[in-house]
């Protein structure tokens, strides 16, 4: 499937699972909005604010059947959980994936597992490829391998185009993460 189907089956997929659970669930629920520009490791996600599922392309391409049949109801399913319970339940505050979820999963015949296991190499190579950086005095810039090379080659170095302070390395992204 070409990304244009893969879309016309992900807005099928939704309003199939949004009849489905309006039926059993004997309500009255949109069918949710759906966004495509989801990037990184995350499937998908639903957005309470927007009703909006959104939808990973690089990994809805590479596991089209799996994300069909599991992240859409799982997301679709979010959106039921709000319509249905709100945003709180005996006044303590419904859990992303707790009971309420975990139950409009299993009756629309769904495993209520939280997490995907989809290989996320592709869809967080832009990331994983810019892991080295530098500071500045306005922020933090990330440096691909070969722009990290050629800065630490270069004589002038580099500098940032806001402050127009050098650019100094302060570690790769695993030492930046300890830091923050
Ligand atoms: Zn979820
Ligand atoms: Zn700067």
């Amino acid at each position: 499937m070409n990304n244009s189907e893969l879309r016309a089956k992900v807005i099928e997929t939704v309003a199939f699972y949004t009849d489905l659970g309006n039926e059993t669930f004997k309500t009255n629920m949109a069918t949710p909005n759906i966004d495509f520009s989801l990037k990184g490791r995350v499937g998908g996600k639903y957005s309470p604010r927007e009703h909006m599922v959104k939808v990973n392309m690089i990994l809805l391409a590479e596991n089209a059947e799996d994300y069909l049949e599991s992240t859409i109801p799982h997301e679709v399913a979010h959106g039921f959980q709000r319509h249905i319970y709100g945003q709180y339940q005996h006044g303590r505050r419904i859990m992303p994936h707790g009971y309420e979820w975990k139950r409009i999963m299993l009756t629309l015949g769904k495993n209520p597992k939280r997490t995907h296991s989809y290989d996320v190499s592709n869809a967080t190579q832009r990331t994983v490829a810019r892991e080295f950086a530098y500071r500045c005095h306005c922020k933090t810039h990330m440096f691909t391998i070969i722009r990290h090379r050629r800065a630490q080659k270069s004589q002038a170095g580099y500098r940032c185009k806001r402050c127009g302070h050098s650019l100094s390395y302060v570690g790769n992204k695993m030492a930046v993460a300890t830091v923050a």
